[in-house]
């Protein structure tokens, strides 16, 4: 077992599915969304943008979502073995007309965009895409 392997763990919540098989579970619900996992870490980020910009804590962008971000010390390392880590920062959206809120770490971002990776059933910041295009799009 290589270690990235085992901190990868940490990310598959209580999910009995291999990554490899949540990833290509995940794709397939994407397709049926049309939308890809390029185009959902764009937005996420879009909205954590925001917030960084933003000069108060709570923000609201295209008037229709609430956006938070809180930077903790520290950083999170990729658990795929990249060479790349990334800011402590958690980032929550709310949609201000369902009251649907989705917490997300830069890391997700990454997951998402360069490993199609939307983390494991129960784990802390699994999302779920079709929800994701639902209510943030
Ligand atoms: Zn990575």
């Amino acid at each position: 077992m290589q270690p990235g392997v085992i901190t990868l763990g940490g990310f598959l919540g209580t999910d009995k599915r291999d990554f490899t098989q949540i990833i290509a579970d995940d794709e397939k619900t994407l397709e049926k969304c049309g939308k890809t996992a390029e185009e959902i870490a764009e937005r996420l980020e879009y909205f954590q943008q925001q917030s960084f910009d933003a000069f108060e804590s709570n923000t609201i962008v295209d008037n229709k979502y609430k956006v938070e971000t809180e930077v903790v010390r520290g950083y999170l390392p990729c658990p795929f073995n990249h060479q790349g880590i990334y800011r402590k920062s958690y980032t929550t959206v709310t949609n201000l007309q369902s009251g649907k809120s989705f917490t997300f770490s830069a890391l997700n971002i990454h997951l998402i965009r360069a490993h199609h990776f939307f983390e494991g059933k129960k784990s802390h910041f699994r999302l779920e895409p079709d929800e994701v295009i639902k209510e943030l799009f």
